[in-house]
Parts: C-alpha cells; structure tokens; sequence
C-alpha cells in the first residue's frame, strides 16, 4: 500500500477550506479522503478520523474541541461539515464513568454538539475523545483483519507489525472500547498503533500527515506478512485457480443461467409485508462475479472458508452473520432450479430464525427482526448475489462480499484458518439499537406511501420498472415520473442518439438509477435479449410499460398494405411479445407484477384517416385486457392509460407528431401552436396533455392504490365521446 499524500495537494485543501473551517480541520478533510479513497482500508462509511483543536465560541472563550467524523458519514467524499465538532473537556471526563450504555452514550454526545444542528457523532467518538494524540485515524483495512480473524491471529500481528503496535483483543465498539483503547495506550506510551481484533486499527499524530503515514507503514506491514506468507506456502494467489472460463460460449452459458437463477432468487429474497396489495418488500440483487470470485469459490475447501461471519460487525447490517451457499443446480431443468433455491432460502430463513430465538433475551426493547432471507448467496460456477432494499445498497453488500471474499481467501493461502466473532457478539452488534438507528436513517421516509403526503419520492423504491418506446416523448415523461417515485428504470428503445442522451440526461438527476437497453419490439430475439440485460444488473422486473408504438395517416381506401403491416407488426405484435416476456418473467419471480399499456383515446374515438393507428392500438388495447385476465392468479396487475395528444416533453418532440402533425396541419389550416391550441381546446377542461400526466396516471396503477386490473384511466382532459363504455 502506498502513501497518497501529496504536499501540493494539502496546501490546496488549507487554501480552500482553511478561511473558513480552520488549518486543523482542513488537513483532516484531506487525509480523511486519502484514507477514504483506498477501498482496502475502509468501504462505505466504515473506519473515523477526528482532529483535537480550539474552537472559540459566541462570547469569545477559547475551548477545547474535537472534531469526529458523523457517523455514516463515508471518508472518500467527506467535507468539513461532514465533522461533527464537540466539548472536548467534558468528553474526557466521562473516562472516570465505569460504565455507559449507548443511549446515555449518544445523549452525552448529542448534548456537547458545539452545533445544535450537527449529525451526530460516529459511535467511536469516545476512543478518538480518550486518546491524547491531536490527529487520530481509525480504519478497517483488509490486511489488519487478515492477521486478526484467524486461529493464529496473536502470532501474526505480532510477527507482522512487531511490538510497537499494541494488539486489544475483540472489545464491543462503544464506551467500553474506548476506556480500553486509552488504557492500553497509557500502559504503553512507545507504541504508535493499535490494532483492534476483529475490528481495525488506529494511528495517531501531532499533524495529519504522521498520523496518515503511519496508518499505510502499519497497513503495509501486514500486507507483506500475508504475501511473504503465501509465496512460502506456495499457494497461488486467488486469480489463479484453474475454472474460470472466459470462452464466448462459456459467457452465454452463465447468462442463460444468471437469467434463469437472478428472477427466483429476487423473489425468495423478497420480504413479506402482510399488505395485500403490495405484498413484498423487493430488493435489488446484484452479482459480483470477477474471475476471481469465481476462482475463490470454485477452490477446494471453498463452502467452509467462505460460509462464515463477516469481517467486522459493521457488515452485518448489510450482509447478515452468514452468507447461503447453493451448489450443484441442476440448470438444464427449470423446475428443478426452483426447488433447489426454495428448498435453500427455506432452510436459510428457518435457521435465521433459530438464531433470533437462540439470542431472543438479548434482543432489545421495541425492536423488530430484519426479514429472515438471506442477503449474499454465493452460487459457485454463477458468482454472489447481493441484495439490498435499493441499488446502492446492494452495491454496498457488493462491495463488502468482494473484500470479504478476498481476505477469507489470503487467511487461507497464508496458512491460518478464518476465526469470525462468536454468535453472541453476532447478534448482539446485528440488533444493536445503533446499528437500527444507522439503517433507519437510511430509510427515513422511505416507507411505501400513499401519492401525496410526501411519500411518492420513495413509493417504488427497489422496484425495476422496463419501458419501451422510452426515448420518445411519453416514454421521456414516464422514465421520470417513475424515477422519481424511487424506481430503477430500463429505458428501452431502438439503439441510437435519441436512447443514448435521454440516459445521459437522467443520469444527471438519477444516477445509476436508469440503463438505456436496445430493444426492437419486432424481434422475440431482441425483447427476450433487453430482459434479460436488465435481470443481470438488478435481478429483475416489476413494472412494464409497454409505450413503443408507431402511427400512420391516409384513408382507408388510400391505405398501403405494406405499410399497414408494419403497426400490426409494432403496435400489435410488438405489445404481444412484451407482455408475454413480462409474464414469463413475473412467473419465475412469483412476486406479482405490474403491466401499464400505453393505450390511447383513439381506442375510444377513432380518428377518420387514422385508420392504421386506431385499429392497432385498439388490438394492443385488447391484448393487454386479455392479459389483466391470464395473469391475475399471478397477482400481475395489467391497466391501461388513454392519452390524447401529447406533442413533446420539456425539448423533445413526440415521434408520432412529427409522422401526424403536418397532415392534421394541412387538414385543419393551422400552424404548431394552433394546432396544440385545438387539441387543449377540444377538451372539458382544457387543458393541454403532458408527458407527466401520462407518467402519474401510470403511478397511480403502479403504486396500487386501489385493487383495480384490466382497467383504464383517460388522460385527456375530457372529451366525450371518448369516454370508456
Ligand atoms: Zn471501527
């Protein structure tokens, strides 16, 4: 591991930040970074970092301050006021208590803020507050944890880092670490680290720069020891076990397996909420499969190394005390598949349970059990499927499965064996009120809600929804509707410009919540292709809206065949061979579904020479009610919308307009405006209909606010005669 600290670059970061936040603090912000950008030494909000300095407040008294990182707060993109600053005098003192639970514990902290409005403190502010040192770095790194977990774990740090580093055996995080922390240190004035068993490691300084480099001397030291170690052994490192297949036919032999393992798995991961109409709480699963991972799971031994408790009790909120471990699937047969991984989950689920019974007088007032699934499946061959309530999470349980992975493994190739926390500390750090309180955060206001009252922002969060026809001017108003109720969006559509810089656009307000996936709705090759695209980055769907559609103008008398075949072919087989890829794919999830056809009012009330346009979308139109009747036993809901005319959304203009607009121009004597001008004022309310009329219309049958199928809702603004009958 190498030092990143660069002078220039510190200076830059007093020059900015110094005016306002002081030198002190701004040297933390820059080496809290460097720590941060190193994933080999913290992941996610894992790991501090503080700076003890003076503060002067309102009437103009001096005082000592500290200033520790928030909690959750993550070191690669902390700013200044990602520090919550504190009394550091009256924090000292509470090292004479003998002991303080964690609310007291927080109490204290919250009350010393020298900012009412701070975040509170990281849980580890004590040991930061007890420790003399004025820069103090706190990490998870691999490398530590690799001499800590295993059965020889003393011999190792000590033969790694030498007798200057103090070791404390496993101290559950909180007041009781930090009075041993500083005892330890007290008793050991020479020593210029600590490393903390099943935990991490601390370095301090006077400046930030020694305290940083000390961390990568003390970082550095144990990755040698491991290497040294396994180059003895002999044992390769984990890129270079044999079985891992790279061949063109091997890849689409493991999509065709993801494809059909990813959607069960979603499924059975899924929580149940005991609300009828929103049934599951879903998540997103994502697979972590470098050659590498598949290397490690394939080694012999492989199940026993890798079935086994997380690194650092940080994990657990993420990942549970233990993975699943499903091997051998028989993936010529489907069925078989299925009750392979119910069979697995089942065992898994009875087992989390078993555990929470175990531990139940330990279990602390006022909190509820996590869901009992798994939430990292390791499937050898496949790779390892995280799960999380929302993308970023599961990138997080990503993250920390990768690390995991790699650590268990250079235990093992290093000659020791992996030693994780007793049950007991398990449960006791995975239902620590803290930890809640850490998720809750997360999910604050993230509950289903209702439209309205706040809670659409969230109301789809770890949904999947797929559109086709996304690029155009509905489809651009329906990707945002939809993202901004929370859901993750596979924009669909012919691969070219106008797909590509509607991604782009999202993607500046949502990122990593949409893909752009090609799809021709003509092609059974192509749907079955983008479907199965989308289940290999997020696990599945949920929500399809079949949009794509294409319109033509002339008298039936004047209509060309050939051109009449091409919408059958897009807006008719097109809407057949979406539904029927959704279906399968709801099946294999077994967690229900929504399907919202963009229908329109000409269904209603045909336009005269738009004869090609109203029949075919009247047949999508029937198609998508004969499906609300094939697939309610499945619990997929299949409504519709019938907009009128929709001419663009912000500056993209509708497709369809451009093929249908100079004709109803011509026909009527009207230019642009007024031909948008008729259309509003053809309506009762007149009102001009918008893409985002069309997209809430659609979240109203997506958030299932009324038990409703086979149904549509007019966007319209009223028109008569083209009312549903
Ligand atoms: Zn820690």
């Amino acid at each position: 591991m190498r030092s990143r600290w660069l002078e220039d670059e510190a200076a830059a970061y007093v020059a900015r930040y110094g005016p306002e936040w002081g030198e002190d603090l701004a040297l933390r912000t820059y080496s809290a970074r460097l720590l941060g950008a190193d994933s080999d030494l913290v992941l996610h909000g894992g790991g501090n970092t503080s700076v003890k300095t003076r503060w002067t407040n309102l009437l103009g008294d001096e005082v000592e301050a500290i200033f520790v990182k928030a909690s959750g707060a993550d070191m690669a993109s902390i700013e200044p006021w990602g520090y919550c600053g504190l009394d550091l005098s009256y924090l000292r003192r509470l090292s004479v208590l003998s002991a303080l639970d964690d609310e007291t514990m927080v109490d204290q902290l919250r009350t010393h803020l020298l900012h009412a409005d701070s975040p509170t403190p990281s849980i580890e502010t004590l040991v930061h507050a007890f420790l003399p040192a004025k820069f103090i770095d706190h990490t998870h790194a691999d490398a530590i944890l690799a001499l800590t977990n295993r059965d020889d774990g003393e011999r190792a740090v000590r033969e790694a880092l030498g007798d200057d580093v103090i070791l404390l055996p496993y101290v559950t995080p909180g007041f009781k670490l930090a009075l041993a922390v500083a005892m330890a240190v007290k008793a050991r004035p020479s020593a210029w680290g600590i490393v903390l068993a099943h935990h991490g490691v601390l370095t301090w300084g006077e400046t930030a720069r020694d305290s940083y480099e000390l961390m990568i001397n003390l970082v550095s030291r144990a990755e040698r020891f491991v290497e040294e170690n396994r180059l003895q052994l002999g044992a390769p490192p984990a890129a270079a076990h044999p079985a891992v297949v790279t061949q063109p036919e091997a890849q689409t032999l493991s999509q065709e397996r993801l494809n059909q393992v990813a959607p069960v798995l979603r499924g059975l991961l899924a929580g149940r909420t005991g609300d009828r109409d929103r049934p599951y709480r879903r998540v997103i699963l994502k697979l972590l499969k470098s050659p590498e991972v598949l290397a490690c799971l394939n080694a012999p031994g492989a199940r026993e190394i890798f079935v086994s408790p997380p690194l650092t009790t940080d994990h657990l909120i993420r990942t549970k005390p233990l993975p699943l471990w499903v091997d051998d699937l028989p993936y010529g047969e489907p069925a078989e598949v299925r009750i392979r991984l119910e069979m697995a989950v089942r065992e898994y689920c009875r087992e989390y349970e078993a555990y929470l019974g175990r531990h139940a007088s330990d279990m602390p007032a006022g909190v509820e059990p996590f869901d009992p699934q798994p939430r990292v499946v390791m499937v050898p061959g496949l790779g390892v499927f995280c799960a999380g309530p929302d993308v970023k999470d599961a990138a997080i349980a990503l993250d920390i499965t990768e690390h995991t992975l790699a650590v268990k493994h250079a235990i093992k190739a290093s000659g020791g064996r992996y030693l994780g926390l007793p049950e007991k500390e398990l449960f006791r750090m995975e239902y620590r009120s803290l930890q809640h309180a850490k998720l809750e955060r997360a999910d604050a206001g993230l509950e289903p809600g209702l439209l309205g009252n706040g809670g659409l922002s969230a109301a789809l969060r770890g949904h999947v929804a797929l559109i086709t026809g996304a690029a155009g001017a509905i489809g651009t108003g329906i990707c945002r509707g939809l993202l901004e109720a929370g859901c993750l969006v596979a924009a669909t559509d012919l691969p070219g410009e106008p797909l590509d810089t509607l991604v782009e656009t999202m993607e500046q307000d949502f990122a990593g919540r949409i893909m752009g996936v090609p799809l021709d709705v003509t092609d059974p090759g192509s749907i079955a292709q983008a479907f199965a695209q989308v289940v290999a980055a997020w696990g599945g769907v949920d929500l399809v809206v079949p949009n794509a559609g294409i319109a033509l103008v002339g008298a039936l008398v004047d209509l060309s065949l050939d051109r009449y075949r091409k919408l059958e072919q897009v807006n008719v087989e097109g809407t057949l061979l979406v539904l029927a890829e959704a279906a399968r794919l709801f099946k294999r999830q077994a967690t229900g579904g929504d399907i919202v056809l963009v229908s329109t009012k000409n269904v209603f009330a045909p336009g005269a020479e738009f004869g090609a346009y109203s029949s075919t979308k009247a047949a999508a139109h029937q198609l998508a009610r004969v499906a609300s009747l094939e697939l309610a036993a499945d619990d997929v809901r299949v409504n519709m919308v019938a907009p009128d005319a929709v001419f663009a959304c912000g500056d993209r203009r509708s497709g369809l307009w451009a093929e249908v607009g100079p004709g109803r121009m011509k026909a009527r004597g009207l230019d642009q405006a007024g031909l948008e001008a008729y259309y509003r004022n053809r309506n009762l309310l007149k009102v001009q209909v918008t893409a985002a009329h069309v997209a809430n219309a659609i979240l109203f049958f997506a958030t299932r606010q009324t038990p409703t199928t086979g149904a549509t809702i007019p966007v319209d603004g009223g028109l008569p005669d083209a009312t549903p009958r």
